[in-house]
């Protein structure tokens, strides 16, 4: 793509807008302005041409040749459309890295566990000796990759189905599908419309490279090559049997003892060996670094075992999948602190799980009412307010032998900033809480 003599607008403030300009002005653009609609909104890089509170005539008055949108914003929305008066086209901040980057590409997708088995591809690969940037919707903007000297062998790219909306030609020499469930109908009109956006990965690749899907998810007529595992289905070339994934009668790697050995990141670490192998690694340049891999934080992460009670944080969890495989994932009776923003989700699938598992149920936040509502026939369930109030009560209630499990099963945005305000939160009560007998 050629630059040259171009004006570039930039739409959104954000790491992946500032990176999205860098990289623009880098490759020659005449100029090149980041917009927000927020007055108040502050670019953390002053060098750059910015202006905040821009309106639909700043847009049109820009009369960009080339628009780059952040995945925050909808490219659909009459602001957005304004900067397209001239003619020119809207691309997402991934499309114009992937136009610069001169690497192999591995991208992952998925409901759930996509930071995760990002992290992981990404550990293997360096482990094994290979230069590899986890990037994308992981928090690292892809422009910054496609911009550093030298460019890594490898990007392993986490893409969400908001970045996909907004590309053209990008194209992946693998690309991982990990699973779909409902989420973000806050954002979609249907849950059709999340699935569609997200099988856009696919949608450039060709008959020979390599699409990894989890077994049962039933993608119609995608051209990449499938290779598929599941840790529950039995079906695929890799599954899960007693800890240890399995290739036919083979032990391929067993999980027993290292922090991958719940069934769902069993499924993200099978996706990570057939990514690997994908692109040439043998398994004993894989397998081995499973062992030392630990999970991002707030990911059913330990937080402390007291009285014989287990505690965990999983504030990641943003939506009922992920809460279902934290659920599934126990052995203890479970006390569940479930809770948050009201994203449209329908809570009731997760009630015959919790039968038999979940013996008390505690809601809190914005849709504790609904939650109460939805649970309440079913499991012994308390509705509190706050986080702080929520683990009083469980720790009240707790008997030897259980586990709290903190897996609010929405976002975060009605009472924290985001989900790791809300694990630190969660973790600094429990500590705090638990601390008098710890210092006896
Ligand atoms: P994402 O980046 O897709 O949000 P994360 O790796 O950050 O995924 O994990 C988000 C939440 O999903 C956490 O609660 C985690 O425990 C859970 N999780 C991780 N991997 C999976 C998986 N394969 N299936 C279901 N839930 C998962």
């Amino acid at each position: 793509m050629n630059l040259l003599h171009k004006k570039v607008a930039v739409l959104g403030c954000g790491r992946s807008g500032v990176a999205a300009a860098h990289l623009a002005s880098a490759r020659g653009a005449a100029r090149v302005c980041i917009f927000d609609s927020n007055p108040a909104a502050v670019c953390s890089d002053s060098s750059l041409d910015f202006l905040p509170g821009a309106g639909e005539k700043e847009a049109r008055e820009f009369a960009a040749d080339l628009v780059v949108i952040s995945p925050g914003i909808e490219a659909n929305a009459p602001w957005s459309l304004a900067f397209t008066c001239a003619g020119a086209p809207i691309i997402g901040e991934v499309e114009l890295a992937f136009r610069y980057f001169r690497g192999r590409i591995i991208a992952i997708t998925g409901t759930n566990g996509k930071t995760t088995t990002t992290a992981l591809i990404e550990h293997i690969l360096t482990s094994a000796g290979k230069t590899a940037r986890a990037c994308g919707n992981y928090g690292y903007p892809f422009c910054e990759v496609a911009l550093s000297d030298p460019q890594p062998e490898f990007a392993v790219l986490e893409v969400s189905s908001f970045q996909l909306e907004t590309i053209v030609s990008f194209k992946p020499e693998v690309a991982v599908w990990l699973n779909f469930a409902s989420d973000h109908m806050d954002r979609y009109k249907t849950v059709e419309d999340y699935y569609h956006a997200k099988l856009r990965i696919f949608e450039n690749m060709a008959k020979d490279q390599i699409a990894v899907v989890r077994a049962g998810e039933n993608l119609r007529s995608i051209t990449p090559r499938i290779v598929e595992f599941s840790a529950t289905s039995g079906s695929g070339i890799l599954r899960f049997e007693s800890g240890c994934i399995m290739q036919l009668a083979t032990p391929v790697a067993d999980l027993r003892g290292t922090a991958l050995q719940q069934a769902h990141n069993a499924e993200n670490s099978m996706a990570a060996i057939l990514a690997c192998r994908a692109v040439g690694l043998s398994d004993r340049q894989i397998v081995p670094f499973l062992a030392d891999f630990r999970p991002p934080h707030h990911r059913c992460e330990f937080v402390a075992e007291e009285r014989g009670v287990l505690w965990l944080n999983d504030s990641k969890s943003t939506n009922l999948h992920s809460t279902e495989a934290a659920i599934r994932s126990q052995t203890r009776p479970i006390i569940l602190i479930i809770g948050g923003k009201d994203k449209g989700l329908d809570y009731t699938p997760l009630l015959p799980l919790m039968h038999g598992k979940v013996r008390l149920c505690i809601v809190f936040g914005q849709i504790s009412q609904q939650l109460e509502d939805t649970f309440g026939a079913g499991v012994e369930t308390i509705r509190v307010e706050t986080v702080p109030q929520a683990v009083k009560v469980a720790d009240q209630r707790a008997n030897i032998g259980d586990v709290v499990l903190f897996s609010p099963g929405t976002s975060s945005f009605d009472q924290f900033a985001n989900y790791a305000e809300r694990g630190d939160c969660f973790c600094n009560v429990v500590r705090n809480t638990l601390a008098p007998s710890t210092s006896n």
